[in-house]
């Protein structure tokens, strides 16, 4: 049976460490039960969040008006894949409710290649697909190969490809369905709620491409060049802990959802009105009028215009602020409810839009609460 606990506080299940109180709480332990808890609390059209580690969104301190069904399915299993050119590969298997870096961890001291440059990031598997999470040049698309999930507009178990997972920039299908969360409790869950991940990795005699200039930079090789699983995972780790991206019950910078505002992709000519220091990066094209897009740095739209570090304090008595060691997390400096947390995002988002005239969109999940 799963474990039906009264009422319990969002706040405590977060990393942000805000939210009120959810109406009732299961934690689920089997997949069987993850199904049972949806199906159930949707046949009765009761609001219902999927929570894995809460560290990718934002709840509002009203709580959630609905069950919370929190994921604690674990278990990693593999299959050798025939090898057909190039290196031997190995399916691997996570549970939704997997903690990610134990996963990726375990994949380093495997020899398994794909995962290491996304050491460090909290939270589950189960939501890596969802907003196919990304860091050091890597993200989930390059390496999963399909996921399976209970589908809430039919209540069947299905699977997904990687290329019907419609993969992008912190988005997919699956995400897209969040779309109305800020505003219907109905809409906090998504269409699909993962079970299981499925990873094509590299059996690769523990060495792996870096593929990021700061991380390559750290390694002392050039980017592009081998380094071995474990040099890559320690490095990234201390790359992130340096920039109050790795949990860290005793640094208030990491009391976030780590970066707040996803980086813009805009058209190309509109790069062209910001100062030439303004990092940018090709973002291929739109797919509607064939323009050319780039990808700014979200970071620097908000340090330049004016937002530096630790900013927002006096105005919310102190209780929350920009991390003071990079300008994208919003973090709580140990009081904050989400309402605090909200005023210093809005102040950011609105100077951002009046400097530059571009509209920063939130990273996590907005519930129940909106900018
Ligand atoms: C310090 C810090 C650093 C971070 N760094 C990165 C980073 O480098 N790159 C990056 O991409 N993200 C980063 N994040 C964001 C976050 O860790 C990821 O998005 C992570 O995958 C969220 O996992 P979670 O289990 O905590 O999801 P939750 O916050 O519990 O859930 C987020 C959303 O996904 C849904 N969801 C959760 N599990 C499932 C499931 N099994 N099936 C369907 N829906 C589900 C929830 O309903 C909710 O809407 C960071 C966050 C923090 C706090």
């Amino acid at each position: 049976m799963s474990t039906q606990v009264n009422t319990e506080a969002l706040a405590a299940h977060t990393t942000s460490r805000v939210g009120g109180p959810a109406q009732a709480w299961v934690v689920a332990d089997t997949e069987k039960q993850i199904v049972e808890a949806i199906r159930e609390a949707d046949q009765a059209d009761t609001p219902v969040l999927v929570l894995g580690g809460g560290s990718n969104i934002l709840a509002a301190d009203a709580g959630f008006p609905g069950t919370v069904v929190r994921l604690a399915t674990t278990g990693i299993s593999t299959e050798e894949l025939t090898a057909d050119s190039g290196q031997p590969r190995v399916r691997v298997t996570v549970a939704a409710g997997h903690v990610w870096d134990d996963v990726v961890a375990w994949t380093v001291d495997q020899g398994l290649t794909g995962l290491e440059a996304l050491s460090g990031i909290p939270g589950c598997a189960g939501a890596t697909p969802v907003q196919n999470v990304g860091a050091y040049g890597a993200d989930i698309a390059q390496t999963l190969h399909q996921i399976r999930a209970l589908d809430r507009a039919t209540g069947e178990v299905v699977e997904l490809s990687n290329a019907e997972l419609e993969f992008g920039y912190r988005d997919s299908i699956i995400k897209r369905t969040l779309a109305d969360a800020a505003t219907d409790p109905r809409a906090a869950t998504p269409r699909w709620v993962v079970l299981s991940v499925e990873f094509d990795l590299r059996r690769s005699g523990s060495e792996a491409p870096v593929r990021y200039a700061q991380l390559a930079r750290a390694l002392g090789v050039e980017e592009g060049e081998h380094a071995s699983l474990q040099a890559v995972r320690d490095h990234v780790l201390q790359l992130r802990a340096g920039k109050g991206m790795v949990l860290n019950a005793d640094d208030h910078d990491t009391w976030s959802t780590g970066s707040f505002f996803t980086n813009p992709i805009v058209p190309a000519a509109l790069r062209a009105q910001l100062p030439d220091t303004a990092p940018a990066f090709g973002a291929g094209e739109d797919p509607e009028s064939g323009e050319a897009l780039v990808k700014l740095s979200a970071a620097w739209l908000i340090e330049h215009a004016g937002f530096p570090r630790g900013f927002g304090t006096d105005l919310v008595e102190g209780r929350a602020s920009l991390s003071t060691k990079h300008t994208l997390a919003l973090t709580n400096r140990g009081q904050a409810c989400t309402e605090d947390l909200i005023t210093v995002a809005r102040a950011v988002r609105d100077g951002v839009q009046s400097a530059w005239g571009i509209e920063l969109t939130p990273e996590p999940v907005l519930l129940g609460c909106s900018l």
